[in-house]
Formats: C-alpha cells, structure tokens, sequence
C-alpha cells in the first residue's frame, strides 16, 4: 500500500468511521489491505448521490488543508 492510499484510508476512517469503505482494491475511501477484490468500489455504486458528493467533498477539503500543512509532500503533480 503505498503512502498515499494509507493515508487515505485514515483519513476516511477519522471521517466516516473505521468500517467506511468497501474490499476493492480502488475503494474511493482507500483499501484497508489484505484481500481484495476488483470489480469496482461498491462505495460509488450503493450510495445516494447527495450523500457520496458530500464525503468526496469532505475528503478534497482535508486533501487541500493536508497539502498546504505538508510542503514537503508534494503532490504527484508537482513533481518535476
Ligand atoms: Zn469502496
């Protein structure tokens, strides 16, 4: 799991608690590890529209506040 997705996942999980996401290896919420599965993230599929818009917001909004607390991360498109 590389650093990116773990953080993620912990992320998601301080936001929607320790059971969000779903077993697909691309879950929007990041893979928890182990086992996995890859028909796509049942997250997308199984939420009300309102309610997925809402947590992806939730999650750009800390992905912003991460990216100006941490310059030295950069993100994958910063880099030359
Ligand atoms: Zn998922």
């Amino acid at each position: 799991m590389t650093r990116a997705r773990k953080l993620v996942r912990q992320v998601a999980m301080r936001l929607f608690g320790d059971e969000v996401g779903c077993s697909d290896g691309g879950c929007v919420f990041g893979h928890p590890g182990g086992m996995q599965t890859n028909g796509g993230c049942q997250c997308i599929k199984e939420r009300e529209p309102v309610i997925l818009k809402r947590n992806l917001m939730r999650m750009a909004e800390v992905a912003r506040v991460l990216a100006c607390v941490s310059p030295e991360t950069p993100a994958p498109e910063a880099k030359q």
